[in-house]
């Protein structure tokens, strides 16, 4: 291990009569932190890790002393959230180390899905050494859910709410960004909704059915990445049935969905148990939710 610290030289003065030091200054030395982390990514939420930090010079021996300083970031505006006040990152076990010869920092994920980095600063001054991670639920089976022609256009079975225009305080962006599911629980709902369109559509000819409805209108389901779905932007429940791309809502009124898309709560609740779902709603949907059906696969 080389030990660089620079060339000490030391500066004398005179003035007056009188001399004064002025101590050491690192001349040479460029302090290099350095940051690994090799768990699989993304990270899931509240679970912890270890970073690989390092210190050292340009040549890249390790300096001692070198001490880090340690912190984490978020990146604004990731993970569906463009709202950033308030919004936290993982937490930290020391904030600080002598890492000479190396250290093992542990982060702990918190609820926030999102793009994070770990960052290892010299506090003597010179460069941070970075690791940019992902913190995700679900993923990489998450995705945004469409279902090619049912999707949009004229034989669209859903109407798509839940975020602007229909909601505008969501911090969430448009209405793409509350609609991503792992597969099995979109095919799941593909299917309950077609289910639910066989008994009540009618006019749209290509259901086949001789009723009125050609639509259901689909809530929130998760964001990109999953993770926290504050809807109120309070990095807070509710919604904490949302967070790993599982479960989908459903409007049964009025005020969340235009009247031509609104389901019978109780019969949309079968349709989606008969095809693997659990409706029973359990907090923050208690039962008998009066404004929507909560389908969780
Ligand atoms: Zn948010
Ligand atoms: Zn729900």
């Amino acid at each position: 291990m080389k030990n660089r610290t620079g060339i000490p030289f030391l500066y004398s003065l005179a003035v007056a009569g009188m001399t004064f030091s002025l101590g050491t200054v690192n001349a040479l030395a460029q302090h290099i932190g350095h940051a690994s982390l090799t768990d699989p990514q993304p990270l899931l939420p509240n679970t912890s890790h270890f970073i690989w930090a390092t210190c050292t010079d340009d040549d890249g021996g390790f300096v001692d002393p070198c001490n880090l300083q340690y912190s984490t970031d978020y990146n604004p505006d990731t993970g569906g959230h463009s709202h950033n006040t308030g919004r936290e990152s993982s937490a930290l076990n020391k904030a600080s180390s002598n890492a000479a010869g190396g250290d093992n920092v542990q982060i702990t994920t918190k609820a926030y899905a999102q793009e994070e980095c770990f960052n290892a600063c010299p506090a003597q001054g010179g460069t941070c050494g970075v690791a940019d991670y992902l913190v995700g639920n679900g993923l990489p089976d998450i995705s945004l859910f469409w279902n090619g022609e049912h999707a949009s256009g004229p034989n669209a079975i859903w109407y798509l709410n839940g975020a602007p225009p229909t909601r505008s305080t969501t911090g969430h962006g448009d209405i793409n960004v509350n609609r991503y599911m792992q597969s099995n629980p979109a095919i799941g709902l593909y299917n309950a909704t077609l289910d639910y369109l066989e008994v009540h559509s009618g006019s749209c000819t290509f259901l086949g059915g001789s009723g009125h409805q050609c639509k259901i209108c689909t809530n929130d389901q998760s964001l990109p990445w999953g993770g926290l779905f504050d809807y109120e932007q309070t990095w807070a429940p509710p919604h904490d049935g949302h967070r790993d791309g599982t479960s989908a809502d459903i409007s049964a009124t009025i005020n969340q969905c235009d009247p031509a898309h609104v389901v019978n709560m109780q019969e949309m609740e079968a349709a989606c148990e008969a095809n693997g779902a659990d409706t029973g709603q359990t907090a923050p949907h208690p039962p008998g939710s009066p404004n929507h059906t909560h389908c969780e696969w």
